[in-house]
Parts: structure tokens; C-alpha cells; sequence
């Protein structure tokens, strides 16, 4: 399993995002097959050096004392809900720490939710990781670890979703590195469409994904559909406004073809009024969208309040009267801190 002792032996290169020639040359293998071997172990089977029966048992055990592990991070602490979300803290060898969550939906569809980054710059006013500030980026072969720490504790994660800790599209890079891994026929192989990035709106981001063609699904959290109540809510709506926004998305809709989710985080008397709904219902003329409302999860050091049901049922009542498809999402995790904009790992925690 993924406890690998908090010592400095052992060298802590990361397998997680290696072809199988890479690993041949980083692990010195004198044999090619060997490669192709030990990237089964690790993306299929998710194994540690010990269970990699098919190695002679010599080059196991110097794989072993060279490198401890295929991961260079561990699970420092699991959190389960009782139910339908369980939360992992993820530590790197600089004991940086993220978390990751498990969600089922109770029919047997688990989502892996993934951090991007440790921490976040864009300073959300309303998201508990926007409080933290940017610590760092995370490497691809990190985000794809903490994928296999998942699978390790749920085989059956299917899906996946960049909606943890960070802003996926401010480390555009390692993210697109991560997926077209976690994407691998011969390894991890899950389908791009179970593939789902959200972005605060970086518009540069989002321009790369549509010249990569990467057939990822996207999410934009939109929360403020007009320019005054977003520039608070999300300042970095001060830099790419929604005009802009969603000029990228109509580019993006018209080469990828897919449809877009607008999450929208429903805050009590800030963001629920008929005109926001109004404004939601303006911003998505034009673009294929659906909206997904998502009831606030309340944070002690944050002063917002979670929607009312009148409040929601009257937004729900006009976007439907305004022809605007939605969703509800259930707020999972809320007891674990591991539902969605509640990730955050205290800063004095090593
Ligand atoms: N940075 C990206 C992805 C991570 S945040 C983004 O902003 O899209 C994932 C989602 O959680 C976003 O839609 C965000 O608006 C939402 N979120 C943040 N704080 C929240 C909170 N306190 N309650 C509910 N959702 C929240
Ligand atoms: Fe960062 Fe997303 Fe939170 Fe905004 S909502 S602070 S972009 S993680």
C-alpha cells in the first residue's frame, strides 16, 4: 500500500509519469522489457516494487533500497463521510500536502476529484483554497499519483475531475501532461470525456485547450454572471471579463463541439436574485451550456451563507421559465471539508 515511512532514504523519483523507455533510463534496466513491465505494475495494477512479482527478486530488492517506492508521495490521512465521500491528504517528499476526494454517487460511479495545484492565487472571495494563497504547482507525475492513491483505496473510480485544490488552467503544462497520462490506452486508460476540467476563466487556458483539441470535457465556474458581482466574487474577472470569457468559450464550443457546464455557486442573498438568474440566462445565450447550481458550502472563516430553498426554488423557477437547462449538485463531503471549494490544508500542518 501507499505507506511509505517519512524518512529521506531512498531517492523519491516519481515513476507516475513515465513511458516505458523513460523508466528503463531512469532505473538503469539492462532490460528494454523490463520497462513496459514495471509501467504495467504501477498505472494497471498500481503496485509497489515488492508486488512487482514478475521482476527478479535482485533487481526488486535494489528498486526497493535505491528508490523506496514507484510514488514519491504518501497518504498521510484518510477521512470517510460515512457515505458517499472520502478524503485523502496527499504529502510530497518537501511535505507539501494536498487532498484529493473519492465521490460515489451511491450507483457505483466514483469520481476521483483532483488538486492541480497546492493552494490557489486567484482569491476567490467565497473558496476556502483561495484563503491559502498559491504554495506551488503540482508536477504532472504528482497529480497522477494522487490518482493512484485513489485507485489504491477505490478500484472502481471511473471518473475524474479537476475541481480540488488550485486552478488547473494556471498550470496548463503539468495538467495536459497528467491527462493525456491518465487517458493511456496501455496504462491507466480512462477515456477522455470522463475527463472534466474547471476553470475559474483563464482565458488563455482555455484557448489552449481548444488548439490542442484535447477532448476533455470543461467547466467554467461562472458564480457571478455580471461583470460587478463577479469582479468581487472572482477578481479574476478584473482581468479576463466575462465578454471575454465567454468569446473563448464560443471558439471552443465551435471546434470541440461539446457541451459546457457553467457552475454556479449559490450564496444567500449575493448571487440568487431573479436578475442573477437573468444574467446566468444572458451569458448562456449563444453557447450550448448547462448550468449547475451548486448549493454554497459554508466555511467558519468565511462570511458567506449557503442559499435558502426559496431562494434556490425561485433561481431554479426562472432559469426554467428563461429556457436554461441546470443541475443540482448534492454537496458531498460537507462533513469531511471535502466537498467541492472546501479543500485546504491549515499552512502551520507539516
Ligand atoms: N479552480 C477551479 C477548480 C477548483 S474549484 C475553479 O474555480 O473552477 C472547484 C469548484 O468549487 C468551483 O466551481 C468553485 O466555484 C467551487 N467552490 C469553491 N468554493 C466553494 C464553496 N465554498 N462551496 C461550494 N463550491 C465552491
Ligand atoms: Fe482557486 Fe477555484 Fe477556489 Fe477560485 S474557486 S480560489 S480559482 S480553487
Amino acid at each position: 500500500m501507499s505507506n511509505i515511512p517519512d524518512n529521506n532514504e531512498g531517492k523519491r523519483v516519481s515513476l507516475c509519469c513515465l513511458s516505458p523507455d523513460e523508466i528503463v533510463t531512469t532505473l538503469g534496466l539492462s532490460k528494454r522489457f523490463q520497462g513496459r513491465q514495471i509501467y504495467s505494475w504501477i498505472n494497471e495494477k498500481h503496485a509497489e516494487f515488492s508486488q512487482m512479482t514478475n521482476l527478479p527478486l535482485q533487481l526488486r530488492e535494489r528498486l526497493i533500497s535505491e528508490y523506496q517506492s514507484p510514488l514519491s508521495s504518501h497518504v498521510s490521512d484518510v477521512q470517510s463521510d460515512g457515505s458517499d465521500a472520502l478524503k485523502i491528504a496527499v504529502t510530497y517528499p518537501d511535505n507539501a500536502i494536498v487532498e484529493a476526494v473519492i465521490l460515489s454517487d451511491g450507483k457505483g460511479r466514483n469520481t476521483a476529484c483532483l488538486s492541480s495545484q497546492i493552494g490557489c492565487a486567484m482569491g476567490c472571495a467565497f473558496c476556502r483554497t483561495g484563503t491559502m494563497g498559491l504554495v506551488r504547482n503540482l508536477t504532472a507525475a504528482e497529480i497522477v499519483e494522487q490518482f493512484i492513491h485513489i485507485r489504491r483505496l477505490q478500484p472502481d473510480t471511473s471518473h475524474i475531475v479537476f475541481m480540488g485544490m488550485g486552478e488547473p488552467l494556471a498550470n496548463t503544462e503539468q495538467v495536459i501532461r497528467a491527462i493525456e497520462h491518465l487517458h493511456d490506452p496501455d496504462g491507466i486508460n480512462i477515456s477522455y470525456r470522463r475527463m472534466t476540467i474547471s476553470t475559474c476563466g483563464l482565458v488563455p487556458g482555455i484557448n489552449t485547450l481548444r488548439e490542442r483539441q484535447l477532448p476533455v470535457r470543461l467547466a467554467l465556474s461562472l458564480t457571478g454572471a455580471n461583470d460587478s458581482k463577479r469582479d468581487i466574487l472572482m477578481p479574476i474577472n478584473t482581468r479576463y471579463p466575462l465578454r471575454e470569457v465567454k468569446e473563448a468559450l464560443i471558439a471552443y464550443q465551435k471546434e470541440m463541439k461539446k457541451r459546457i457546464t457553467l457552475e454556479y455557486v449559490m450564496m444567500s442573498t449575493v448571487n440568487v436574485s431573479q436578475q442573477d438568474a437573468k444574467d446566468v440566462a444572458l451569458f448562456a445565450r449563444g453557447l450550448e451550456v448547462v448550468v449547475n447550481l451548486i448549493p454554497y458550502n459554508e466555511a467558519a472563516e468565511l462570511p458567506f451563507c449557503t442559499v435558502s430553498n426559496r431562494e434556490f426554488e425561485s433561481f431554479a423557477h426562472e432559469l426554467t421559465r428563461l429556457k436554461v437547462p441546470y443541475t443540482q449538485r448534492l454537496s458531498k463531503g460537507q462533513s469531511i471539508n471535502g466537498a467541492c471549494g472546501q479543500l485546504a490544508v491549515p499552512l502551520n500542518r507539516s
